[in-house]
């Protein structure tokens, strides 16, 4: 790495590993799309087939390692290409534990893949320690945790649960998307393996999908490169170069997008047709003093219930500003109606047990001027 790994995170974030290209000087890494390497007189130099390494590839995943405080880092095809490549750690007979609330796509991988591989999951509540402690057996080799959680923003105690994980010799794993290094350094506070769809705030315009996986351990990371060259779901090299393009406005957008949020939440919490807006940065959010002593601000993502599942559909049609979709992390606002997009994995029966309501709606605040998306939300909601 060209860049020293004492810069502050908003410098890394210009910086990266690398700010210009090694063989010329060029103010941008350039976009290397060779599959392959010439050897010279057959021996491979640093780089010998893409699948491999790659330059492009290489930028964004020594970024992700400086700002996430780790050594190593990885670059994959999409965010569930980068969770299930780091549940690769695992193998048949393993048991996990993992929040019963999280993004639909994992709990699908976690619910429906790992136990066809032989690997069984318990799911259970993470915001208190001694339920993930209770469920601990003999065969249990792992925590996956997402704090906050997805859609419900509940907070678990990752020192709490490092504390117990070391004890009792698991491997820790954290879904960071919804915070991004900027907000939250899970590998700090001790968690093993750090994991982000990159798809969202990291890449940050709606335009790219990536996963990324960052850790602090050598022989981790190890046995991650290996299995990211045997499995070979790597991010490619334009894609790369867009994830690290994006990577550069990180701290604008994220500020710019997290004061959106805050004031959009307090704006909704006093409308008449919401009945709770869950948002970390609220004097009245359950986990407020875990989340602050564990990440350093509230990001830009809230959820509200509407009073009658009834006006979600009105709400939906009258909106005008926000993209609809089931994403996040965009420099435009996105507005997802959670029941029916981001977790229509899981079934129904599930949802309403885990709180999970018709009348949810989920915004990611982008960086417009607030004032035209609480104009839109008004008239939506009116
Ligand atoms: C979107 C998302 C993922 C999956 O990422 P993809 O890039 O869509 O594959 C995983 N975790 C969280 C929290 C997400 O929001």
């Amino acid at each position: 790495m060209t860049v020293a790994k004492n810069y502050r995170t908003a410098t890394l974030l210009v910086h990266q590993g690398h700010d210009r290209d090694p063989a010329t000087g060029a103010a941008v890494v350039p976009i290397y799309p060779a599959s392959t390497y010439h050897h010279p007189g057959g021996k491979s130099g640093e780089f010998d087939y893409s699948r491999s390494g790659n330059p492009s590839r290489q930028q964004v995943e020594e970024a992700i390692a400086l700002l996430e405080g780790g050594c190593r880092g990885f670059a994959y095809a999409t965010g569930m290409a980068a969770v299930g490549s780091a549940l690769a750690l695992f193998k048949s007979g393993d048991h996990l534990i993992a929040p019963e609330d999280l993004y639909g796509g994992s709990w699908r991988y976690l619910n429906q893949v790992l136990p066809q591989q032989g690997i069984e999951v318990s799911f259970v509540d993470t915001c208190e320690v001694a339920r993930i402690a209770a469920a601990i057996q003999p065969t249990t080799r792992g925590i996956f945790l997402e704090t906050p959680s997805n859609p419900l923003f509940k907070i678990t105690d990752l020192r709490g649960v490092v504390a117990l994980a070391k004890e009792r010799n698991l491997l820790t794993l954290l879904d960071n998307t919804f915070m991004t290094p900027l907000l939250q350094r899970p590998l700090d506070l001790g968690i093993d393996v750090v994991i982000h769809s990159a798809t969202k705030f990291l890449g940050g315009h709606s335009d790219l999908m990536a996963g990324l996986v960052a850790v602090a351990d050598l022989e981790l990371g190890k046995r991650l490169k290996f299995f990211q060259n045997a499995f070979g779901a790597v991010l490619s090299p334009f894609d790369c170069f867009l994830l690290a393009r994006g990577i550069k406005t990180l701290k604008l957008r994220l500020e710019a997008s997290q004061q959106n949020a805050a004031i959009l939440a307090e704006r909704l919490a006093a409308h008449p047709a919401v009945d709770r807006v869950l948002y970390p940065g609220r004097s009245d959010f359950p986990g407020r003093a875990t989340h602050f002593a564990q990440a350093s601000g509230a990001g830009a993502i809230l959820a509200f219930e509407l009073r009658e599942s009834s006006a979600v559909r009105p709400l939906l049609e009258k909106l005008r500003l926000p993209i609809i979709a089931p994403s996040l992390g965009g420099v435009e606002t996105i507005l997802t109606h959670c029941w029916s997009m981001s977790h229509a994995a899981i079934p129904a029966a599930d949802k309403r047990r885990l709180g999970i309501r018709e009348s949810l709606v989920r915004i990611s605040a982008g960086i417009e001027d607030v004032e035209d998306l609480w104009e839109d939300l008004q008239q939506a909601l009116a």
